[in-house]
């Protein structure tokens, strides 16, 4: 991996960001997008830069095709081209069935599965140009495997991640881009803390946990870096659950 270029949407905070340090440690120039989080996103830059890796922060809303090509030009432009996609930014506002109004489920969609089509064609372009032995790698959840009463938006665009992973392989393999994902099981960020205060929550989720604990970014980063990494050649189309066995 070292002298490649990884992009990670949504690396300035939490999974993300475990993802872009992980790869940076592994020698790859590594693009960290964020939209809101500027300070976030340059301080893990800084970050990377002090512990002797090759990083640099890129704005841009994933949920926006105008965007999506701001951000591919610029990484494109500062590293000459993309090797690894890491599609992670995503949101997940937990609303009951009947709470869920027209602008959340559009919202939940363009950011959760129309930005990893866009980046993910956009990027495929560029290596398909270049003959570059790509890969992209979604991060998608085990909500797309498994129900929630109060995720239904959420569940609906991570069953299409899937199903987006496993078309996109098909579409990319005669190119030689593998296309794979990482399914999650609850992993405490910023996206669920308010969730997780609620102990009966917690009680619930790990009751059904074989190892009984959440996850760690690191779980869900390690994953993403066996898929990113030069021994990984010959898997595509593939999902992969990394959730303490919540779905076993
Ligand atoms: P998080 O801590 O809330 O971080 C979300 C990240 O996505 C932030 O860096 C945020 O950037 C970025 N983001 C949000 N909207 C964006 C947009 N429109 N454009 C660009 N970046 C955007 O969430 P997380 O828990 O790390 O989740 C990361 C991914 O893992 C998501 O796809 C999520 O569905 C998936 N996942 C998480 C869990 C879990 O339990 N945590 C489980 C399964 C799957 P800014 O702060 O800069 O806006």
């Amino acid at each position: 991996m070292p002298g490649k270029v990884v992009l990670v949407t949504g690396a300035s905070r939490g999974i993300g960001k475990c993802i872009a340090k992980m790869l940076a440690a592994e020698g790859m120039t590594t693009a960290i997008n964020y939209n809101t989080g500027e300070n976030e996103a340059l301080k893990l830059q800084k970050e990377i830069e002090d512990s002797g890796g090759r990083a640099f922060a890129v704005k841009g809303d994933t949920g926006f095709a105008g965007d999506v090509e701001t951000v591919v030009n610029e990484v494109i432009m500062r590293a000459g081209r993309i090797d690894v996609l890491v599609n992670n930014a995503g949101i997940c506002p937990f609303r009951d069935f009947f709470d869920i109004t027209e602008e959340i489920w559009d919202k939940t969609f363009n950011i959760n599965l129309k930005g990893y089509f866009l980046l993910s064609q956009r990027v495929a372009r560029e290596m398909v140009k270049y003959k570059l032995q790509g890969k992209i790698i979604n991060i998608s959840s085990i909500s797309g495997l498994v129900g929630s009463s109060t995720q239904v938006h959420y569940c609906s665009t991570k069953g299409g991640v899937n199903m987006l992973t496993k078309a996109m392989a098909v579409a990319l393999g005669p190119y030689g881009i593998a296309v794979n994902a990482v399914l999650p099981g609850t992993i405490p960020t910023d996206a669920n803390t308010e969730q997780l205060s609620d102990v009966e929550v917690q009680n619930k989720i790990l009751k059904h946990t074989p190892f009984k604990n959440f996850g760690m970014p690191e779980d869900a980063a390690g994953m993403v870096k066996y898929l990113a990494g030069d021994e990984c050649k010959w898997i595509t189309g593939s999902l992969f659950v990394v959730d303490g066995g919540y779905t076993a």
